[in-house]
């Protein structure tokens, strides 16, 4: 592809990311709807009741994007225990899905409270978030995305309270081998051509394709996490989906 997506070289991919969803911004929400046909939402609505917040949580989601994770953060608290004390910090890299995100907020009761901020920054570095600051730390279809996912993880340890929680719902991988080959021929052929046909844009989507391939397998991001210093219950992981999505868990205790 002209982007060079295969071999782009370590120092050049953030620059590359931030163009990638510059593009897809305006197109995004849409995008995820037609490319999982829906289970996107499926899979965020129980991302969400897997970290059954409590009232009061302050959760920071990171690559926070248009909002998907923190505005159904806080209609959990809302309907669930009618929370209005909760509160959201989306953050991401990009500016353009920021303002998407902000734009969305804006129609909803949300906006104008203290329960929803939007910071600009990089994962890698949460400097101006506080050490042991967070109850919840949660990072949705973003952390693949990250040069060095190393940094990432260790920085969602520090800025985490004793006993706060880090999730991470992101691409994985298939193990079952007749769904694996259909869902190859769906990623590799079917997603860059939506991308063609609905927002006018192969490149980008041929990139989030091969993003996922390139991200580690379940268990290798398990111990990822183990090694920046959380602790995991159980096997770590729960597949959604075959494994074409995973729930990743750690505790900071
Ligand atoms: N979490 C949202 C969701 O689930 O709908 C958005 C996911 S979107 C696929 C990935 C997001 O990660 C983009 O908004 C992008 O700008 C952001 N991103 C990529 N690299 C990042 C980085 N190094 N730090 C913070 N955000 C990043």
């Amino acid at each position: 592809t002209h982007f060079g997506f295969r071999d782009v070289p370590e120092n050049m991919k953030e620059a590359l990311v931030r163009e990638v969803f510059a593009n897809v911004a305006s197109k995004y929400d849409i995008m995820n709807d037609v490319m999982s046909g829906g289970v996107h939402r499926l899979w965020k609505d129980h991302f969400i009741r897997t970290l059954a917040p409590t009232p009061g949580t302050k959760l920071l989601d990171v690559a926070g994007g248009t909002g998907d994770i923190a505005m159904r953060f806080l209609d959990f608290c809302k309907e669930t225990h009618g929370d209005n004390t909760a509160q959201v910090t989306v953050f991401d890299i990009n500016p353009n899905m920021l303002q998407v995100g902000k734009e969305r907020f804006e129609k909803t009761p949300y906006h104008s409270t203290s329960q929803v901020s939007f910071m600009e920054g990089n994962a890698e570095h949460l400097d101006h978030i506080p050490d042991n600051s967070m109850d919840a730390y949660t990072i949705a279809f973003g952390i693949r995305n990250c040069t060095h996912v190393d940094r990432v993880l260790k920085e969602a340890y520090r800025v985490l309270k004793p006993g706060g929680r880090f999730m991470c719902l992101e691409f994985s991988k298939v193990e079952n081998p007749v769904v694996s080959k259909v869902y190859d021929v769906f990623s590799f052929d079917v997603i860059p051509t939506m991308g063609q046909i609905v927002a006018n844009d192969r490149d980008s989507y041929q990139y989030l394709v091969e993003s996922i391939r390139k991200f580690p397998p379940q268990r290798e991001f398990v111990k990822m996490i183990k090694d920046a210093g959380f602790t995991v219950m159980g096997q770590g992981y729960e597949d959604l989906t075959f494994g074409v999505a995973a729930i990743h868990s750690g505790f900071k205790l």
